[in-house]
């Protein structure tokens, strides 16, 4: 039986990472980043935001990003991430949830993210539609971990519930 227990916050997780390869764009966070390099694998390898979907999919224990978009269909070979982020985002507000705020980590040996931060997290807060000061993101390099040609992204996201519909009494005479 389900249960009516309805928590009035919910966090949610996400994690991805992709292969750097020659002679294709890089994006990170929706946006296009200067780099002689690009990530490759599903869609348009954007790893900041497929890790945003998931934590936002994660929240609401929906299906993850995979099950909704397989790397397996050509459909979404070179898609734009945001579709995904949008679908996500619709789930969370169908749920009656909206984002309070978004904190995310990439690793990654190159390029230097830190002139593109401020844009990055004003990108990603116009997409979430929530304020640029919701939206933490640190870059590390992958020190000791031998990944050099690789980019990670962990991100936690806070849903808070909306207001509930107002229950409408009958009453009494
Ligand atoms: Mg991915």
């Amino acid at each position: 039986m389900p249960t009516k227990h309805r928590p009035t916050m919910r966090i949610g997780y996400g994690f991805d990472s992709h292969e750097f390869r020659p002679g294709i764009p890089l994006k990170i966070g929706g946006m296009t980043l200067p780099h002689d390099k690009g990530l490759g694998g599903h869609s348009d390898g954007d790893v900041l935001l497929h890790a945003i979907t998931d934590a936002l999919l994660g929240a609401i224990a929906a299906p993850d990003i995979g099950a909704l978009f397989p790397p397996s269909d050509p459909k979404w070979n070179g898609a734009d991430s945001v579709i995904f982020l949008r679908e996500a985002l619709r789930r969370t507000r169908d749920a009656k949830y909206a984002v309070a705020n978004v904190d995310a980590s990439l690793i990654l040996a190159a390029p230097k993210i830190g002139p593109h931060t401020a844009a990055i997290r004003a990108r990603i807060a116009d997409l979430l539609a929530i304020p640029a000061d919701c939206v933490g993101l640190k870059a590390k390099t992958p020190e000791g971990l031998n990944l050099e040609n690789a980019a990670i992204a962990h991100v936690v996201v806070l849903l808070e519930a909306g207001k509930p519909a107002p229950t409408k009494k009958r009453k009494k005479r």
